[in-house]
């Protein structure tokens, strides 16, 4: 079996294998790229010639898919902070905070003032709010033995006769 002679036939013909490019026709400087069908230049969108390369520089070009992304990823957008300097909501957030330490201090005020049951010793209090038709009382006891340390009386505010 000789196999010598058998010629082997190239199914097409070989030809050196040719680098395109697709390069903008407005302006050479224009990024290019390798060839691709219906491509315009990535830069000013404008028409595209077909250049031929040598096969390193075809290597070193940019997919046109590729330059889109990269162009997409490029970070374009600009940060803005809004600040909402709404005076009025402003007003009330200090105003909420002015009534809480005020009633903060009123409550420490009152642990100052405590002085200790005169019966058993202890400063605990409870206060308890008894309501009339025209009148608060408040009564402060020890809330150990009950003794009545001080009671206040206050006169009911009418609704609306603020
Ligand atoms: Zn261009
Ligand atoms: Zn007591």
């Amino acid at each position: 079996m000789d196999k010598s002679n058998v010629t082997i036939k190239p199914d097409r013909p070989v030809t050196s294998k040719k680098y395109l490019a697709n390069c903008c026709m407005k302006n050479p400087n224009h990024q290019m790229f390798k060839v691709t069908d219906g491509a315009r230049c990535v830069e000013c969108n404008g028409l595209v010639n077909v250049k031929e390369v040598t096969m390193d520089e075809h290597y070193s070009l940019p997919t046109y898919t590729e330059l889109h992304k990269s162009r997409n990823e490029k970070p374009s957008k600009s940060l803005s902070i809004s600040v909402d300097m709404n005076t009025d909501k402003m007003q009330l957030k200090l105003r909420a905070i002015e009534k809480h330490v005020g009633a903060l201090a009123d409550e420490l005020d009152a642990i100052d003032n405590t002085e200790p049951c005169d019966r058993c010793g202890c400063i605990k209090t409870e206060t308890h709010t008894l309501y009339s038709s025209k009148t608060t009382y408040e009564t402060m006891r020890c809330s150990e033995c009950g003794l009545k340390i001080s009671e206040e009386e206050f006169p009911n505010r009418l609704e609306g006769s603020d």
